[in-house]
């Protein structure tokens, strides 16, 4: 996808902080971070939303889920607890049409902490 903001820092054509890369997925910090840790982990390949899934994705999206907790391992938030959030369409919250998994933690990620 040419005009894709994802699909862009992929293909490294719009900087960002890359934290892991394989042939199926970058993984980069959030530009806005709502915690310590908050990393982004996409698939290189242009997928809009989770609704767009079909069966071929199954192992992509698992790779998604497995690399963002190693992410939180590396960071040292997989003990103390981590959260990860796929945002689908308006009501979603998504505001890039690109398929990512929100990887957040470093602080209590509930109200009230405790
Ligand atoms: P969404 O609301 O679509 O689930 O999340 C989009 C996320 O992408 C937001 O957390 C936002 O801060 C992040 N983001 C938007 N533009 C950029 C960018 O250019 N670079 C990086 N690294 N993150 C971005
Ligand atoms: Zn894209």
């Amino acid at each position: 996808m040419a005009d894709c903001l994802f699909c862009k820092i992929a293909r490294k054509e719009i900087p960002a902080k890359l934290v892991f890369e394989d042939e199926d997925v970058v993984a980069f910090e959030d530009i806005n971070p709502q915690a310590p840790v908050h990393v982004l982990v996409v698939p290189k390949r242009h997928i809009p939303t989770l609704n767009d899934l079909t069966p071929e994705d199954d192992a992509l999206v698992g790779k998604l889920a497995r690399v963002s907790a190693q992410l939180a391992a590396e960071r040292g938030v997989a003990e103390a607890g981590w959260r990860s959030v796929v945002n689908v369409n308006r009501e979603g919250g998504q505001l890039v049409f690109h398929v990512h998994m929100h990887c957040m933690g470093g602080r209590p990620m509930f109200w009230p902490p405790g």
